[in-house]
């Protein structure tokens, strides 16, 4: 074939072979590199950086899409002096997302409004950033759902569903109280990811002592969940006072000493 059949073949061909930023940036950068005296390594690097790229924030998009997450809130938001009770160090070092490599557990533990949610959504945000699917709950949505699925002869797939992403974020696990059905449903995900080495963020407000309560008031359940959670696991006990009353307070929408208790 002659040279010149070969360069009407090169868009079709990055075309067909899907590569569409490739394509897109062919023209431009086969000027580039006369202009510039490339070589023909750097010309093919500079093609499918650009393709490369774009694919790493499609997947992002993507799995950020089907998180379902409440909020995007990152760690850059988060006042760790307004925290003190957060060890930073350990924060950063969860940022790296090597707890996702090692199927490590990260229990998020306190009372409302001392920044759980957000910390599990950053995390969440990090490691779909790294490129893994994420996927976020409330535990009582997630126990509806499952036992509406399993109601429906669709519980293969729901759980699949929860079991698939990389990781999963469960968060106000004992914030409601959940029926048997749908503690035996929540201990099958617990169960099924330890399995397969995927890990989970939990939030919750209760003490590893009162999880019989969070299963129903099945204790062997509970210790049976617990066993598989904290095997390889990081706790981070929050505390402090809630972060929404503290704002109000200093908007001077609520007295210093909230008669109504915890938001
Ligand atoms: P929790 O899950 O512990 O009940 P959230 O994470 O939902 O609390 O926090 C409540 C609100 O306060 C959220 O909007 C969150 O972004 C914000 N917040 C809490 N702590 C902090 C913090 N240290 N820095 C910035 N925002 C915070
Ligand atoms: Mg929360």
């Amino acid at each position: 074939m002659s040279a010149i059949a070969y360069e009407d073949r090169a868009a079709g061909g990055l075309e067909q072979l899907g590569l569409t930023i490739a394509r897109e940036h062919l023209d431009t950068a086969s000027q580039l590199a006369a202009a510039q005296g490339w070589s023909y390594s750097h010309f093919l690097g500079y093609l499918l950086d650009g393709e490369l790229a774009f694919r790493r924030e499609k997947t992002i998009r993507v799995s950020l899409q089907f998180a379902n997450l409440p909020y995007r809130k990152k760690l850059e938001d988060f006042d760790f002096a307004q925290q003190p009770s957060i060890d930073r160090r350990l924060i950063d070092e969860l940022a790296t997302g090597r707890f996702l490599a090692e199927g490590r557990n990260i229990i998020l533990q306190g009372p409302p409004g001392v920044g759980k949610t957000h910390l599990a959504i950053s995390l969440g945000i990090i490691t779909a950033e790294l490129g893994y699917r994420i996927y976020f709950t409330s535990v009582i949505d997630m126990a509806r759902r499952m036992a509406k699925a399993m109601n429906e002869g669709k519980l293969a797939r729901e759980m699949n569903n929860l079991v698939r992403p990389t990781l999963l974020i469960l968060d106000e696990v004992g914030y409601l109280a959940l029926d048997p059905v749908q503690a035996s449903l929540l201990f099958q995900v617990i169960a099924n990811r330890y399995d397969k080495g995927h890990p989970i963020i939990v939030t919750s407000n209760k003490a590893f002592s009162d999880w019989g309560d969070v299963f129903a008031g099945d204790a062997v359940m509970a210790s049976a969940a617990l066993d598989r959670l904290l095997h390889r696991s990081t706790v981070i006990n929050v505390r402090g006072d809630s972060f929404r009353l503290k704002e109000k307070r200093q908007a001077g929408l609520a007295s210093s000493h909230p008669k109504g208790g915890p938001s």
